[in-house]
């Protein structure tokens, strides 16, 4: 549900989503929009007064964020580049995953607006952004982890990150490191 206040003169634009939550929860997107979970039974005008008392937060973090964003991207990687550091990484993560029954699978890349990699378990193909030429090196390599742990663990579960931590330690650090990066700015 969109929901819009008004602050001192700013406009709070924000999705409402009803959900089993404690109480209220507020979140701000690298975008700069607002989302706001909540419990059902928590009535609108003490949602408001909540949004409202994080207002001086929001329109800070929103500042920064858009500064952030209009940051011209810098390349860690040339195009070229990227394709061959993401070959050499699956080279050097294979052996362990081979050792857990994994084929070696397909190599793709693609231009992607919404993803940084993704696995097709069943086809055995991997597909990486090469607009990770703007990631660093480590962050490069975490989505190679990420990707070949699908073939042990298909979702997002407790057990995949558990296995993704065996192979790669400092998952956590690489993945807020590259939600940082804006995707969608990265594609001309
Ligand atoms: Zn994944």
């Amino acid at each position: 549900m969109k929901q819009e206040l008004f602050y001192n003169g700013n406009l709070l634009a924000y999705e409402l989503e009803y959900k089993k939550v404690k109480n209220i929860n507020l979140r701000i997107k690298a975008d700069g929009s607002i989302f706001v979970s909540a419990n059902k039974r928590v009535p609108k005008g003490v949602i408001e007064t909540f949004v409202l008392s994080k207002a001086p937060y929001i329109l800070k973090v929103q500042k920064d964020y858009a500064s952030r964003n209009n940051k011209e991207l810098t390349p860690c990687f040339s195009e070229e580049e990227i394709r061959k550091v993401i070959l050499e990484l699956c080279g050097k993560a294979f052996p362990y995953f081979e050792n857990r029954g994994v084929l070696y699978p397909a190599i793709r890349f693609r231009k992607m607006v919404s993803r940084w990699g993704s696995c097709h378990t069943g086809k055995g193909i991997l597909t990486f952004n090469t607009n990770l030429m703007y990631a660093p090196l480590a962050c490069v390599e975490y989505v190679v982890f990420h990707e070949f742990t699908h073939f042990l663990q298909g979702n997002h579960s407790k057990l995949f990150y558990a296995e993704l931590e065996k192979v790669c330690p400092n998952w956590k650090e690489c993945r807020k490191k590259l939600a940082e990066i804006p995707l969608r700015q990265t594609v001309k």
